[in-house]
């Protein structure tokens, strides 16, 4: 038997309720953001989460980390389920769990030198303080690929790709065992994108990181990625290791997704599956499959019965009645 898995969800939801009337006090529905997914991460793993935007992917990074709270299901984070900790004991956790968000731009305080920046955890943990935290701070910034005098400088003095550096910087201040990593190159340049995603990995060797890696496009998590879990419409339909995703993906949308990536050989031609239709709403969702209303494949029994996320060989995990009666 292998080694317990670093993280482990387990039939997670999110349900955000939408409240009407004077003082707002009527619920009249619910946006199901997040509908019932279960993956494990194991240690010094990446997983990769892609999904369209709406699908729930940064919803499950956050409930993750408590940063919101589940509606319901489990998150288990080295034999303990963390959605039942209290308050101090979570904010002790949170040295363990970090993340990097999306946007350097907002989430980087426009008023702290980039040294308050990421000595902040170090604080607050009461890992360093003064002269120590100081030196500490330095050499985050040298691991990172900046300087050390950049400590003293502001966040709107360092281009998109430098200030993503210094929100990596402030993640690993306190030698976390999983980054949750929110989009973080969506707001990046492509020319840039490659730079920090080879940073990611190169620092995932060197401290045995564990990443939950967030995106919205299949091209950008495969470099990085060990195993890929394919999001939508609140639901995982697709898991298992990169390469058989990459090479025999089976769920028709994560065929659908792969298949729209440009291949940079003009001699070769994707078979391309064009998506028709717009995302639905998460608030009433399709019955059956989710994906019912788009599949080029969906058949009869798509529209009325939910298919079952199960291991169809080898850990290749796929929600469809089509693979399945395969
Ligand atoms: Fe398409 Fe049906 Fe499979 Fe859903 S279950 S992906 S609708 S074929």
């Amino acid at each position: 038997m292998g080694a317990a898995p670093l993280l482990e969800v387990k039939d997670l939801v999110k349900h955000f309720p939408i409240y009407k009337g004077w003082l707002m006090q009527k619920q009249i529905g619910s946006v199901k953001a997040v509908d019932g997914i279960s993956f494990a991460i194991n240690r010094g793993e990446t997983l990769g989460l892609v999904g369209e935007s709406g699908c729930g992917k940064s919803t499950t990074g956050r409930l993750i980390l408590r940063l919101i709270e589940a509606t319901s299901g489990e998150v288990w984070f080295e034999g303990q389920n963390i959605l039942n900790l209290g308050r101090e004991e979570m904010r002790e956790l949170r040295r363990d769990m970090q993340i990097i968000f999306q946007d350097p731009y907002a989430s980087l305080n426009p008023r702290m030198t980039v040294g308050d920046i990421i000595g902040e955890p170090l604080r607050i943990h009461g890992i360093a303080r003064g002269a120590e935290k100081e030196k500490r701070v330095r050499e985050l910034l040298e691991v990172v690929g900046l300087a050390s005098y950049h400590a003293r400088r502001y966040p709107h003095e360092f281009s998109g790709g430098q200030r993503q550096r210094i929100g990596v910087a402030r993640a690993l201040a306190v030698n976390p065992k999983i980054i949750i990593c929110d989009e973080p190159v969506s707001a990046l340049d492509v020319s840039i994108q490659a730079q920090v995603v080879n940073l990611l990995q190169d620092l995932q060797k060197e401290y045995g990181l564990t990443f939950l890696f967030i995106a919205h496009d299949l091209s950008v998590v495969k470099h990085i990625s060990d195993r890929v879990a394919v999001m939508y419409l609140g639901k995982i339909v697709e898991l298992t290791d990169k390469n058989s995703l990459y090479d025999n993906p089976l769920h028709p949308y994560t065929k659908a997704l792969l298949s729209a990536i440009p291949i940079p050989d003009p001699t070769l031609e994707r078979e391309r599956t064009l998506l028709e239709g717009d995302v639905p709403s998460p608030i009433n969702p399709p019955s059956g499959c989710r994906f019912h209303t788009r599949c080029p494949v969906a058949e009869e029994i798509c529209k009325h019965q939910e298919p079952v996320f199960e291991d169809v060989g080898g850990g290749h995990y796929v929600a469809c009645h089509l693979v399945q009666r395969k």
